[in-house]
């Protein structure tokens, strides 16, 4: 079978691999300059960035991807011990998330004598909780509503309350010290959202941070990820055609017969696989009436993120690869970062030093920094003018807190707002997950793997099954194979 992928981002590179391996003739088409979408890469001035993902967690789900395609792992990954670094207000010393939970918990046993068995019976429900969801509810497809719904009775009762609680609340009820609360609920601003308004359900990833798996690096700079799985790819003879945006479609009935591009140049398949965002693609590609503008406006985006790629000709022993800078506000910043730009008056951010652990991201005796931070997408700040004052806000307090001026030693300065994230990737409204994972936004009700009215275009990444990340997108590379084995009974399908 002829299959064309629209979208070079890891959902879509490892759906081609996976494709390609099965006997498929495959054909990648991206909008941007170079593969990778968000997991790519800026070289510029001596120095190089990942523009998006910084680490991961999840590794084994890496593994499963290599052992379907039966290759070696085309780059290495290391642990990483501290996973991050938290620096708090009025605390002089950061706080580490340490692997050891024992070694993690003597952080604070000065404030909460008791908090090493509070966290231990809080991550102990996480794992009950992952161990009887994941398997079931997130690695597989579902064939209805009615489907999902059935499933979601058949898993251990004991969980229903936590469907009625928000992330925070789930970490309140173990947790007793604020700092610890504050710390253990940042993840579920992985998820694009805040700790406030995500579902305690995805307590689970607590387990998967803190026991199960942690973070890891790729050596040598994310981006090898995505040379890793082009060097594949070739041994495949899969093609990847750049600057190639589609624009429009050709149909006959209820199938497609070639995609448009910008250029109005026609590429003819058998089947297409949309990498690009699921919603945003059905309503303005396929003009899909459920997902028109006004119907894509009411869904739940994740926020945007205003991203730094920062070099200067000074190393900074005091910080370490990974850390989170947070204000006194804690509860009423998260409250109000999703719709209000005027918490960027105090920002909170995310620093990444991709150069302590790779010497060559940076020129000898520099240091590159990647600096993330929450922010409102186009649909609540579309004016970005004051871009440059938010900046200096951020480089400014992390100037204070490390007590060393960055400013007269900058010597390379990019930024992307959500502006540049919608431009470039096609990220709508330039909201840096996609859809937001509320519960009416998972599994039944994610825009599915398979297009509700053509029959040979299928969807894989982060606005689909199962949700964002790249864990999560090697998942649903997974699934939308799996979909496209049994919606064409007849495909070709070699195992
Ligand atoms: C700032 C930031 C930090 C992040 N940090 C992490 C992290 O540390 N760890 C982690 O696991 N995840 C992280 N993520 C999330 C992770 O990057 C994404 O979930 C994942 O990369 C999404 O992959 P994808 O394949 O679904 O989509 P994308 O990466 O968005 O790929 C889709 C591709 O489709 C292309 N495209 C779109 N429309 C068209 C069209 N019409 N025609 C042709 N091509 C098109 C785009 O250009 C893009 O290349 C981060 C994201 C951001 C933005």
């Amino acid at each position: 079978m002829n299959i064309l992928v629209v979208g070079a981002g890891i959902g879509g590179l490892a759906t081609a691999l996976r494709l390609a391996k099965r006997g498929h003739t495959v054909t990648i088409l991206e909008k941007h300059f170079q593969p990778g979408g968000r997991l790519n890469r800026l070289q510029k001035d001596g120095f190089t960035f990942d523009t998006g993902p910084s680490f991961f967690s999840m590794s084994y789900e890496f593994d499963a991807f290599i052992r379907d395609c039966r290759i070696r792992c085309p780059f290495t990954i290391e642990p990483l011990d501290p996973l991050y670094s938290v620096y708090l207000p009025r605390r002089t010393e950061p706080f580490h998330v340490f692997k050891n939970i024992g070694k993690f918990s003597h952080q604070f046993e000065r404030y909460e004598p008791h908090i090493q068995d509070q966290i231990s019976t809080y991550l102990a429900k996480c794992a009950d909780l992952y161990n009887d969801t994941v398997e079931k509810v997130v690695k597989r497809n579902f064939s209805s509503v009615l489907d999902y719904l059935y499933t979601l009775l058949t898993i251990n009762p004991v969980h229903l309350p936590i469907l009625f609680r928000t992330f925070w609340q789930q970490v309140c009820r173990y947790i007793s010290l604020d700092e610890a609360r504050q710390i253990i609920s940042l993840v579920a601003f992985f998820l694009g959202r805040t700790p406030f308004d995500t579902s305690a359900v995805y307590t689970l990833l607590s387990y998967v941070e803190f026991v199960y798996d942690g973070y890891y690096n790729v050596r040598g700079g994310m981006y090898r990820i995505v040379e890793g799985l082009i060097q594949e790819l070739r041994k495949e003879n899969v093609r990847i055609e750049v600057n190639t945006e589609i624009v429009g479609v050709e149909k006959e009935d209820r199938r497609i017969t070639a995609l448009i591009d910008s250029h109005n140049t026609r590429w003819e398949a058998d089947i297409f696989v949309i990498n690009a965002d699921a919603a945003a693609f059905r309503g303005c590609v396929l003009n899909h009436r459920a997902y028109n503008e006004h119907r894509l406006r009411t869904f739940k985006w994740t926020m945007g993120y205003l991203t730094l790629y920062i070099g200067i000709d000074r190393k900074l022993p005091m910080l370490n690869h990974h850390n989170y800078f947070l204000g006194e506000n804690y509860h009423s910043y998260a409250q109000s970062v999703l719709f209000d730009g005027h918490v960027l008056e105090q920002p909170y951010y995310y620093v990444n030093i991709p150069s302590k652990f790779n010497s060559e991201c940076a020129p000898s005796g520099c240091e590159a920094l990647f600096i993330v931070c929450p922010v409102p997408n186009l649909l609540y700040k579309p004016n970005w003018e004051d871009r440059e004052m938010i900046v200096q806000r951020i480089l400014a307090d992390l100037s204070k807190r490390i007590g060393f001026d960055i400013h007269p030693h900058i010597v390379s300065k990019t930024v992307f707002t959500p502006f540049e994230w919608q431009q470039y990737f096609n990220l709508y409204k330039g909201s840096g997950l996609g859809l937001a994972h509320t519960m009416d936004q998972i599994g039944a009700f994610r825009p599915p793997n398979r297009d509700e009215y053509f029959a040979n275009i299928f969807y894989v990444g982060a606005s689909t099954v199962p949700g964002a990340g790249i864990p999560m997108a090697l998942i649903s590379s997974k699934l939308t194979c799996e979909r496209i084995r049994h919606t064409q009974g007849d495909l070709q399908w070699n195992d």
